[in-house]
């Protein structure tokens, strides 16, 4: 929970020569932006959060080549360009991910937002999209086509990116695989979606919430097991399966599910997971039984995408109507943001998108 948000009034400066400055048109909730909010990740407060940001960009700085003025864009995470993992084009595990996308400041300590006078904590994800103005640097400014629907696109960048992202980038599902996904919200969904765009084989999906489950088998899931009327749901994951899965996607970071996940893979299988686990949770999982098969079990950041071109391959399925994220989303006024927090937390609304 946590307390409420409250929406004010700040000056914001002129972006820098690397930053462009964006009017926001849709800004979606993500479950890390619940997170700080609750504390249950903490960030340096009084801070503007937002991190799923779309809009239509106004200035650029000078050295800013890439992104016109005018531009319809998704925001999506920073990266810094240089360390290893940047140029091996994996900017998901940048070295200074948690600096540039939690700190609440650029990495020389500024931010672009005061009040009064006073500092107020910015650059969230390199955004802080929860506004009606954003800075945002060149790198995590992704360029769009003006025929899409600007206002649902924000999502794209952080929560739908990290679901099918996982399964078509960290995974590399391939068309016939057999996928089990653990928990039914927008990452564990937008997993089955890309599921379905790549052309999965069996898809078996579980999730207690009997809305939600239904949700996904509208969506493409072949099977949807509720865990909390299946007393041994590894037994019916492997019936389901034939044996089990070639995947497993898991998104609740509880270790008794993450131990069934591992147990559910085939030989050669992968499971991925993002879920956040308690503090004090080791690798549930029986080492022996994970060598006679050959399997791996990875955490995995933003779907291991590079937004610049992940996004784009996204859209190409979206078009070719291989990939419905849009059907995850529930709008709300920008002023209903307390509002639309609750939806998610519920479960009434899978994906709030804020529009302005
Ligand atoms: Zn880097
Ligand atoms: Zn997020």
């Amino acid at each position: 929970m946590g307390a409420p948000w409250s929406i004010e009034t700040v000056e914001l400066a002129e972006p820098r020569e690397d930053e462009v400055l964006v009017r926001m048109v849709g800004v979606g909730i993500c479950h890390t932006d619940l997170s700080c909010r609750s504390g249950a990740l903490p960030v340096a407060l009084p801070i503007v959060l937002g991190h799923e940001g779309s809009g239509v960009v106004e200035r650029i700085g000078s050295k800013v080549t890439r992104v016109r003025v005018g531009d319809h864009v998704v925001l999506s995470f920073d990266s810094c360009g240089q360390c290893r993992n940047c140029r091996h084009d994996s900017p998901a595990t940048c070295f200074e991910f948690f600096p540039r996308n939690f700190t609440g400041k650029r990495t020389d300590g500024t931010t672009p937002i005061q009040q009064n006078g006073a500092l107020i904590h910015a650059v969230f994800f390199s955004q802080s999209s929860f506004a009606t103005h954003a800075i945002a640097r060149e790198v995590n400014t992704v360029v769009i086509d003006k025929d899409l629907p600007l206002e649902l696109m924000g999502p794209l960048g952080c929560g739908i990116q990290t679901g099918a992202g996982a399964v078509a980038n960290s995974l590399g599902l391939r068309e016939g695989d057999s996928l089990a996904i653990f928990g039914a919200g927008g990452v564990g969904l937008s997993a089955l979606l890309a599921a379905r765009a790549l052309g999965a084989g069996s898809v078996i999906v579980v999730e207690p919430n009997e809305k939600r489950a239904r949700f996904a088998q509208e969506l493409g899931a072949t099977h949807v097991v509720n865990p909390m009327k299946t007393p041994d749901t590894l037994a019916e994951i492997r019936t389901l399966g034939g044996g089990g899965v070639n995947f497993a996607f898991d998104t609740t970071g509880i270790p008794a599910v993450i131990g069934a996940a591992v147990e559910a893979l085939l030989p050669g299988g992968v499971l991925g997971m993002v879920g956040g686990p308690p503090p004090e949770a080791m690798m549930p999982a029986n080492l022996m039984s994970m060598l006679f098969r050959g399997v791996t079990a990875k955490y995995i950041i933003e779907g291991d995408s590079n937004p610049q071109t992940f996004i784009p391959k996204m859209l190409d399925w979206y078009r070719a109507g291989r990939f419905p994220f849009d059907k995850l989303i529930g709008k709300f006024p920008f002023e209903s943001i307390n509002e639309a927090a609750h939806a998610a937390e519920t479960g009434d609304v899978i994906k709030p998108v804020l529009v302005f």
